[in-house]
């Protein structure tokens, strides 16, 4: 739908509002700080989102990998292949369990 020159404006554009609601300054479309910002980078005049308009929900993990050696636990959202991964914190190996939810996990 879009070039890789308007994507990359429209990246621009969002940031702006990130930015401005992070930095608690006016961040919306007829802020003069959201305004000059976006010249100032360059940004699209088009937008996708604005900050907390949609809240994006965040997926519930459905599964988690546990290291065996020192239970360090890594959320998944998908299966994935325990002998594929090593824990990051002392490289062990890694077990999956699935998650079920309100249930906790299930052993
Ligand atoms: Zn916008
Ligand atoms: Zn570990």
């Amino acid at each position: 739908m879009y070039g890789h020159e308007e994507t990359e404006k429209i990246i621009k554009h969002e940031l702006c509002h990130y930015h401005l609601h992070l930095a608690k300054r006016g961040y919306m479309h007829r802020d003069a700080d959201f305004k000059s910002l976006l010249a100032k980078v360059g940004g699209s005049r088009y937008c996708q989102s604005l900050p907390g308009a949609k809240a994006r929900k965040p997926q519930p993990y459905r599964y988690k990998l546990v290291c065996t050696a020192c239970s360090t636990e890594y959320p998944r959202k998908r299966k994935a292949d325990p002998k594929r991964y090593r824990c990051g914190n002392c490289a062990g190996k890694l077990k999956l369990v699935a998650l079920e939810e309100g249930k906790g996990p299930v052993t």
